[in-house]
């Protein structure tokens, strides 16, 4: 499908929560989170029907995220289910990688194509502190679970944030390479800001070449991550508020105050 710049929209973004098992400082606020009610929270039936409808206007690749899509009971189900529809020629999932050691092979056999990592530092006390209390050794498991389980690529997403260097991100990409992992680097976006850049090594930021929409883990479409515009699906239906938000793309993101990069997935 085409949007008003003739781009052509064949990826959809899905956050399947807003909750987490880290605190990133980047992406979650230092006062803490207002949680999306329970009983707002996005369904996996729902889910279904968004990814069956979006199929049918040329959505091919589905990517799921959060908050962190592992903490979400019966992520592999879903996996399973969305694996299973005809159409998706790219499923993918974007973790913390903190309950991969567990989840890498079940996702695998579920028929998850592939997945991103996150990962801004590799030093232990640093990786604490951004994200106010991980343990790294956990990612690095979840990574070796991952390579193991045949998950391929293996991405890793690593943020230069105001609390990590240069010499972070070089030391993660040296990393990647012994390793045989691919690493995309970004730096640090702000959504009420409106500052974001190009992805190095991805597809993200370049409105230009844009190809997404998002869906937020509270059932909401939207056009863009720096945009304040969301439709929802429970009241539009997921056709219209489809259609809305491809009609309401915007040439070039703008701010986003309505959200936070746990509810809108990053
Ligand atoms: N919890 C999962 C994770 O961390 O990979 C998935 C959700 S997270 C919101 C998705 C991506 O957004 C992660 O790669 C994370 O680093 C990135 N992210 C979060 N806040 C960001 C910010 N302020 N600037 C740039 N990237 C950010
Ligand atoms: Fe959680 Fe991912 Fe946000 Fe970190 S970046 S707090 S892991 S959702």
């Amino acid at each position: 499908m085409l949007d008003k710049f003739n781009r052509k929209i064949n990826y959809l973004r899905i956050s399947v929560t807003d909750r987490c098992n880290l605190r990133c400082r980047y992406c979650m606020p230092v006062e803490g989170v207002h949680w999306i009610e329970h009983a707002s929270v996005i369904r996996y039936e729902e889910i279904i029907e968004v990814v069956k409808t979006a199929i049918t206007y040329g959505i091919n690749k589905v990517r799921l995220t959060g908050g962190e899509p592992l903490v979400r009971k019966g992520i592999v189900e879903l996996i399973a289910e969305l694996a299973s529809l005809k159409g998706i020629q790219d499923l993918a999932l974007t973790t913390n990688g903190i309950l991969l050691e567990q989840f890498a092979e079940p996702l695998a056999k579920a028929g998850l194509h592939r997945i991103n990592i996150s990962l801004d530092t590799i030093d232990a006390q640093k990786f604490e502190y951004l994200t106010r209390g991980g343990n790294i050794k956990q990612v690095f498991k979840g990574i070796y679970a991952a390579q193991k389980s045949g998950l391929s690529p293996i991405k890793i997403n690593c943020v230069l944030t105001k609390s990590t260097t240069i010499e972070d991100t070089q030391a993660v990409k040296e990393f990647c390479n012994d390793n045989g992992l691919e690493c995309r680097t970004i730096t640090e976006m702000s959504l009420e800001e409106g500052s974001f850049s190009i992805v190095n090594g991805g597809t993200g930021g370049d409105c230009q070449h844009c190809n997404r929409l998002r869906l937020t883990s509270d059932a909401k479409f939207k056009p863009c991550l720096f945009s304040d515009l969301a439709f929802d699906i429970r009241e539009l239906g997921i056709e219209k508020a489809f259609l809305m938000a491809l009609n309401a793309k915007p040439e070039k993101g703008t701010k986003n105050h309505t959200n936070y990069f746990n509810n809108i997935g990053g």
